[in-house]
C-alpha cells in the first residue's frame, strides 16, 4: 500500500506564489488520484510489496505512470519553501557557476527550457556520476530516477494542471512564481548527499 506522502507545509503556505485552491486541487486531488490509482493496479500483484522506487524502476504503462506520478509530486513539493529570500550557498552556487556560466545564466536557461517543454512533463536538474549539473525536460510521467547515472536534485511541474487555476494557460508566469519559492537548502541537501 502506498500512501500519500504529507505536505513539508501548510496548503496556503506558498501563497500568494502558489495559491490554495491550486494546492488543494493538486495536491489534494491530481496527487491523491496518482495514489489511488496506483493501489488499485498493484492490488494482488507482484509489485504489492515492493518499494515506490522499485515499482517505477520494474514497470510500465499504467503502473509506470501512476507510481512516476506520485514520486515525481512528492518531490516537486519538497522542492519549494515558504521561506523566502532563500538562495543557494556555497557548493551549490559554486557548482551552478561552474556548470552554467552564472547563477543568472542558469535562471533563464531553466525557465526556457521549462516554458518550451513541449506538452504535460517536468524540468529536472540534476546531476550525473561525475557530479555534473543537468537540464533534463522529461514528458508526461517520465522521471529520471530511471536512469542510474542520474541524481535528481530539483524539479518543476509544468503540466497545465500546475498553474491553470492561478495563471489559467500562462506557463511563464507560473514559473516566474515558482523560481521565488524554490528550496535551495533542499536542492542543496540532495546536491550533498550524492
Ligand atoms: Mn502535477
Amino acid at each position: 500500500m502506498i500512501e500519500l506522502p504529507k505536505l513539508p507545509y501548510k496548503r496556503d503556505a506558498l501563497e500568494p506564489h502558489i495559491s490554495q485552491k491550486t494546492i488543494d486541487f493538486h495536491y489534494g486531488q491530481h496527487h491523491a488520484s496518482y495514489v489511488k490509482n496506483l493501489n488499485n493496479l498493484i492490488e494482488n500483484t507482484h509489485y504489492e510489496k515492493m518499494s515506490l522506487e522499485d515499482i517505477i524502476k520494474n514497470s510500465e504503462g499504467a503502473i509506470f505512470n501512476n507510481a512516476a506520478q506520485v514520486w515525481n509530486h512528492t518531490f516537486y513539493w519538497h522542492c519549494m519553501t515558504p521561506e523566502k529570500g532563500d538562495l543557494p550557498q556555497a557548493v551549490l552556487l559554486k557548482t551552478i557557476e561552474r556548470d552554467f556560466g552564472s547563477f543568472d545564466n542558469f535562471k533563464q536557461i531553466f525557465i526556457k527550457q521549462a516554458a518550451t517543454l513541449f506538452g504535460s512533463g517536468w524540468l529536472w536538474l540534476v546531476c550525473d556520476k561525475s557530479g555534473k549539473l543537468l537540464l533534463m525536460q522529461t514528458s508526461n510521467a517520465e522521471t529520471p530516477l530511471t536512469n542510474k547515472e542520474l541524481r535528481p536534485l530539483l524539479t518543476c511541474d509544468v503540466w497545465e494542471h500546475a498553474y491553470y487555476l492561478d495563471q489559467q494557460n500562462l506557463r511563464l508566469a507560473y514559473l516566474n512564481e515558482f523560481w521565488q519559492i524554490i528550496n535551495w537548502k533542499f536542492v542543496e541537501k540532495r546536491l550533498e548527499e550524492f
